[in-house]
């Protein structure tokens, strides 16, 4: 089994200075949208900020959006004229790997092929070494058993986001299980972008900085805001996901500050149910996320 060097994820062509170009192109991308037209001086003022100290403390003076809003309205955070993505978003795995992509969302590379749905033979006659798919239709993939044993696949990647099915303990025994490979969590945004991934230490999300700011409420739930979403600019989004910021060096190595323990908050009493988005690409259908592809949801994943 090849060992996946997880840290060449962090690109070999990303810019000097990744966070401030984001910033401000977020920035920019938000003053064209109605929600935050009211809110022009502040985003001209955090455009000023330099430092991410500065960052963050500009982030402060801009309002919280909470996830029921955003999903209600969300089109008022879509910028007038067309989108124009900040950065080329990161790649579902690093190097020239066979990577079978289970989502509508990605690009695939010239080595990875796109499937709509979790049809096993066709994936298997693919022979992928990685694949990546939303949790609940790797679930139905490992349901259904017989991955072939002498398949060259080497790594799952589990994609995770707001208001999708989390990667359980249990699941990701059964996924071990069904496909004999280890599992990467990696928790992308609405438009399949880079919120934070787990790296070979398996040890919590490490979110950099220069892909998504991470806050924290009192109550725990992580308020988002994604540096690389060109169709929608949302700060400070509350996620109804709970999680601790762990700050300690990891044991890969790296800084960066890492999400542990991801759940989702209970929901909240009288609050009504949110169902039918339990999948990413439900979600992304669902927030006018483009290509109207069958959302993964249909494909009886649960
Ligand atoms: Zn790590």
């Amino acid at each position: 089994m090849r060992i996946p060097l997880w840290s060449h994820l962090t690109g070999r062509s990303r810019p000097a200075n990744p966070f401030g170009e984001r910033w401000q192109a977020l920035l920019r991308t938000a003053a064209r949208t109605p929600f935050y037209a009211r809110h022009a001086p502040t985003l001209r003022h955090a455009a000023r900020a330099t430092t991410e100290e500065d960052r963050r403390r500009a982030l402060l003076d801009l309002p919280e959006v909470e996830l029921d809003y955003f999903y209600q309205h969300f089109r008022l955070f879509m910028p007038a004229g067309r989108a124009v993505p900040s950065h080329e978003p990161r790649s579902i795995w690093p190097g020239e790997s066979r990577v079978a992509a289970v989502s509508p969302w990605f690009h695939p590379g010239t080595r990875a092929r796109l499937f709509l749905h979790p049809d096993l033979t066709a994936l298997s006659r693919f022979a992928p070494e990685v694949i990546a798919a939303p949790v609940d239709t790797l679930h139905a993939l490992a349901a259904r058993g017989g991955w072939p044993p002498d398949s060259p696949l080497f790594a799952l990647v589990a994609l995770t986001g707001i208001g999708t099915p989390l990667l359980t303990t249990n699941l990701r025994e059964s996924l071990w299980r069904a496909f004999g490979v280890p599992i990467y969590v990696q928790f992308r945004g609405f438009q399949g972008e880079w919120l934070a991934g787990e790296c070979e230490a398996h040890h919590g999300l490490h979110a950099h900085a220069g892909d998504a700011m991470i806050e924290r409420r009192s109550s725990g739930e992580l308020m988002v805001t994604s540096l690389s979403n060109p169709r929608h600019a949302v700060l400070r989004l509350a996620s109804r996901l709970h999680a601790w910021l762990d700050m300690r060096e990891c044991g890969c190595g790296l800084a960066a500050t890492r999400l542990q323990d991801l759940q989702h908050l209970p929901a909240t009493a009288g609050a009504p149910a949110r169902t039918g988005l339990d999948s990413l690409a439900a979600l992304a259908a669902a927030v006018g996320g483009s290509r109207s592809h069958q959302p993964a949801a249909s494909l009886g994943a649960r």
